[in-house]
């Protein structure tokens, strides 16, 4: 049975570089990557070559989702399980594959439209040191639990959670919250695919965008703190502010990046559980920001 066995990297769709570099290396940490293409810049977090593309086209959104397999055997395996369960897919060419700095892709698409690419063999840069953005008291959190986790867009839950159990992940809605309407609701739904809590997470997205958050883990509680104090020295409105997690156990808060949705720097998160249980609240803080980012539901109670 083929597994995807991380979040590799992501595609992101984007209109203003000079502001994403301030926010992605000035505040986050990240190291700009600039090779010449003109099109496309990359964001480094570890000696992979990158964790992420920056397209540049406009789009301000989540382009493609790159998911790792340990090899191509396993892409293989991959490749039939999406046939067996009638998803389409595509080969990657060579020359697609050498883009993507990968050995080897599949392209395919979950069931709200979102592009899942599924990889093997990615460029790993251990010739080059990482060199980060801003200074950082320590790195991120990358390694066997891949580069963090995404919240993306979907309606239909039951079906994006078929979908995603095909790749090989595992999770359920971890939280029960109450409007203030009154109605309770089932999720968000999240899903692990190694020790991270969770890599994938789908519920509450701002309107038209097809992703609310990626969340990237720092080794060092005092990247959080000094991504906190630059955020706001730098006016950077903050979706939800610093709080903690009751599913994850993580420290974090959500900067709002230049293309309108929010990224979610934390610390100190739980590893996956083996068994399903479910939340009512967050433990503390978060208090909502503007509710353009998806992210206005008051998790904490009422103290
Ligand atoms: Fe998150």
């Amino acid at each position: 049975m083929s597994s995807v066995t991380e979040l590799g990297y992501l595609g992101l769709s984007i209109s203003d570089i000079e502001k994403w570099k301030a926010y992605a290396c000035g505040i986050v940490g990240m190291e700009f990557v600039d090779e010449g293409e003109g099109d496309r810049f990359y964001l480094r977090m570890d000696e992979w070559h990158h964790r992420i593309t920056l397209h540049v086209d406009g789009g301000d959104d989540l382009a493609y989702i790159g998911f790792r397999v340990a090899g191509p055997n396993e892409l293989e395996a991959m490749a039939e399980k999406l046939k067996r369960a009638e998803i389409a897919f595509q080969r990657a060419t060579e020359q697609e594959a050498d883009e993507r700095r990968v050995m080897g892709l599949l392209t395919t698409a979950d069931p709200a439209g979102h592009v899942v690419e599924i990889f093997w063999g990615p460029q790993v840069d251990s010739h080059k040191p990482f060199h980060p953005g801003r200074a950082m008291f320590g790195r991120f959190l990358t390694g066997d639990q891949g580069m963090g986790h995404v919240l993306i867009a979907h309606t239909d839950l039951p079906a994006a959670i078929r979908f995603y159990e095909i790749l090989g992940l595992v999770g359920e809605a971890e939280y029960k919250f109450t409007l203030p309407t009154g109605e309770t609701i089932r999720q968000p739904v999240f899903m692990h695919c190694n020790a991270r809590q969770h890599s994938m997470a789908f519920g509450l997205v701002p309107p038209g965008k097809r992703i609310n958050h990626l969340m990237i883990e720092y080794t060092n509680i005092k990247d959080l703190g000094l991504a906190n104090d630059l955020t706001q020295a730098r006016n950077i409105p903050i979706a939800k502010h610093l709080g903690m997690h009751t599913n994850d156990g993580m420290l974090s808060f959500y900067p709002a990046n230049p293309s309108g949705w929010a990224w979610e720097l934390g610390w100190g998160g739980q590893q996956a559980q083996p068994q399903q249980e479910y939340y009512t609240y967050d433990m503390f803080g978060h208090e909502p920001g503007p509710p353009e980012y998806g992210l206005a539901i008051k998790s904490t109670p009422p103290r």
